[in-house]
C-alpha cells in the first residue's frame, strides 16, 4: 500500500485501539531518537532553510521535550470525566491533516504531533516545500518510534494542491501553521467540507516597555526576541512600543544587543543570524524596509542588502534597527518576518496599550514594568493568546498557545491543545 493517506487512515483502526500507555512508550522512544540524531537534524535545518545550527540543536531537544511530555500527563488530560448520571469521554477523531511551515521545520510538527498521536489519532503531514528532508525525517522518526510506518505520513505536493485532501473523507480535521492568507484559504475548504480546524497564523507581536523597566534587562530580552529564528517567527518581537522618558536610551541599549548579531555561515557553531530561508522573503522584508524609511522613519542600524561576494549564494538581511515608526508604515502595518526592529515613541502606558491593540493580529505580547501590578493590568487590556511580563513570549508545552483575530483560532500545546482533536462523547 503506498498511498499516505490511505495508510493512515487504515492505521488509525490500531492506533485507536492502543492503551495509553503504549501510545506514551512510542512517544518516549520518538524521544529518544530525537536526541540521539540532534546534530544530524540541526545540519539538515542549517541546509534546508539557514537555521544556525546550535538552535537547530535546541529546537530538537525541545521536540523530544515535548513528547515527553505529553507520554506523561496526556492521559489524565483526556481521563473520562465522572458526572452525575453518565461520562464525558475524549476519543479520537481519524486523521488529522497537518500542513506545517518551514520556520521551525520540526517544532511545528512536533508540537501538534505529539498531542495528536497521544490522544490516538493518526497523521498526514503535508510540509512547506523547502524543508522535504526534514519531513522525511520526522516520518522516519515516527517510524523507529511507533515500529510501523503508518502513523504519520507525508505528502509532498504544493500549498495550492491541499484542498482536494481536506475535500477527503478520509481526513477528519485539518491543523494549518503559516500566513494568515494560506490560512483563510485553509479555513474557507475546511468550512466548506465541514473539518474542525486549528489555524496558528501571523502575529505583529508589540512589547511594551515602560519608563519604571529595567532597560538594561529589557534591551536584551527585546533583542533576543526580536531575532529569534533571525526575526522568522510568529511569535517574534515585531513592533517596540517604549514610553518616552526612556525611549533613547532603550533605543541605545537595543542597538547594541542587535549589533552583535552578525550574519553568518548556519554550519558555524557561533553564528547567532543565517540567512533567510528563502530570497523572496527577503525581498518581502526588504521592501518593508525601504518603504517604511521613505514614510519617516529613521535606519539607525542594517537595512542595506549585503555586496553580491558577502552573500554567498544565500539571501542574508542584517540586523536592522528603525526608530520614528509610526502607524500607517509597512513595518507597523504588516507581518515582518525577518530580523528587523521597528520602534515606537509613545507618550504613556495608554497609547502603547493603544498602539499595541491597533493591529488585525493578536498572537503574543511583552510588557515591560518594575511594577508587577502595573504589569499585569497592561496584560488584561491587551487582546492576545499570550502576554509575557519582563520577558520573552515562548511556546511551552504546559500552557495553552495559539491567538486571536488575524492570528487564527483554537490552541495548541497544554491541555487545551490535547482536546482540539478529539470527539468529547457523552455516555449516560
Ligand atoms: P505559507 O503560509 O504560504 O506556507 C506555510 C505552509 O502552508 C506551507 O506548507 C505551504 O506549502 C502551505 N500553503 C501555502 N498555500 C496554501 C494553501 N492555499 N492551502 C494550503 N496550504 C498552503 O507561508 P510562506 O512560506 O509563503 O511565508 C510567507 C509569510 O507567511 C511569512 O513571511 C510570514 O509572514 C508568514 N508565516 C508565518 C508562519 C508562522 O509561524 N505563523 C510560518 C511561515 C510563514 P508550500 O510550501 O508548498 O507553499
Amino acid at each position: 500500500m503506498s498511498d499516505p493517506l490511505q495508510m493512515v487512515s487504515t492505521a488509525f483502526e490500531l492506533l485507536r485501539t492502543l492503551s495509553f500507555e503504549e501510545r506514551a512508550a512510542g512517544l518516549r522512544r520518538a524521544a529518544d531518537l530525537l536526541e540521539e540524531r540532534k546534530d544530524e537534524f540541526a545540519r539538515l535545518m542549517a541546509e534546508e532553510m539557514g537555521k544556525p545550527v546550535a538552535q537547530g540543536r535546541a529546537e530538537v531537544e525541545k521536540c523530544a521535550k515535548v513528547c515527553r511530555y505529553y507520554a506523561e500527563h496526556g492521559e489524565a488530560m483526556l481521563a473520562p470525566r465522572e458526572v452525575e448520571g453518565g461520562v464525558i469521554r475524549h476519543e479520537p477523531l481519524g486523521t488529522v491533516l497537518a500542513i506545517m511551515p518551514w520556520n521551525f521545520p520540526f517544532w511545528q510538527m512536533f508540537r501538534f504531533a505529539a498531542p495528536g498521536l497521544m490522544a490516538g489519532n493518526t497523521i498526514l503531514l503535508k510540509h512547506a516545500s523547502n524543508v522535504s528532508g526534514c519531513a522525511k525525517a520526522i516520518v522516519a522518526v515516527m517510524a523507529g518510534a511507533f515500529e510501523r510506518e503508518d502513523f504519520v505520513q507525508a505528502v509532498f505536493i504544493s500549498g495550492k494542491e491541499v484542498e482536494p485532501l481536506i475535500a477527503d473523507p478520509r481526513v477528519r480535521a485539518v491543523t494549518f501553521t503559516g500566513s494568515t492568507e494560506a490560512g483563510r484559504q485553509v479555513a474557507a475548504a475546511a468550512g466548506k467540507h465541514l473539518k474542525k480546524s486549528v489555524l496558528e497564523l501571523g502575529g505583529s507581536d508589540p512589547y511594551l516597555v515602560l519608563e519604571d523597566a529595567d532597560l538594561k534587562a529589557a534591551a536584551k530580552t527585546c533583542a533576543a526576541a526580536r531575532m529569534v529564528n533571525g526575526g522568522q517567527s510568529c511569535i517574534a518581537a515585531k513592533r517596540f512600543l517604549v514610553t518616552e522618558p526612556v525611549h533613547d536610551e532603550f533605543v541605545a541599549l537595543l542597538r547594541e544587543e542587535l549589533a552583535r548579531h552578525v550574519a553568518g555561515d548556519p554550519m558555524d557553531e557561533a553564528t547567532l543570524l543565517g540567512p533567510m530561508a528563502r530570497a523572496d522573503l527577503r525581498d518581502e522584508i526588504h521592501g518593508q524596509v525601504v518603504d517604511s524609511i521613505a514614510a519617516g522613519a529613521e535606519l539607525l542600524l542594517g537595512g542595506e542588502l549585503p555586496e553580491a561576494e558577502e552573500l554567498r549564494g544565500k539571501p542574508y538581511y542584517p540586523a536592522t534597527l528603525l526608530a520614528k515608526v509610526k502607524p500607517g508604515m509597512r513595518v507597523f502595518e504588516e507581518e515582518t518576518f525577518g530580523p528587523v526592529a521597528p520602534v515606537v515613541r509613545v507618550k504613556n502606558m495608554q497609547e502603547a496599550i493603544e498602539l499595541a491593540n491597533r493591529t488585525p493580529f493578536g498572537l503574543g505580547a511583552a510588557v515591560f514594568s518594575g511594577s508587577e501590578a502595573r504589569a499585569r493590568s497592561v496584560a488584561q487590556a491587551l487582546e492576545t493568546g499570550t502576554v509575557a511580563i519582563n520577558a520573552q513570549v515562548v511556546s511551552d508545552p504546559r500552557f495553552p498557545f495559539g491567538g486571536v483575530k488575524d492570528s487564527g483560532w483554537g490552541r495548541e500545546l497544554g491541555e487545551h491543545g490535547i482536546r482540539e482533536f478529539v470527539n468529547v462523547k457523552t455516555v449516560r
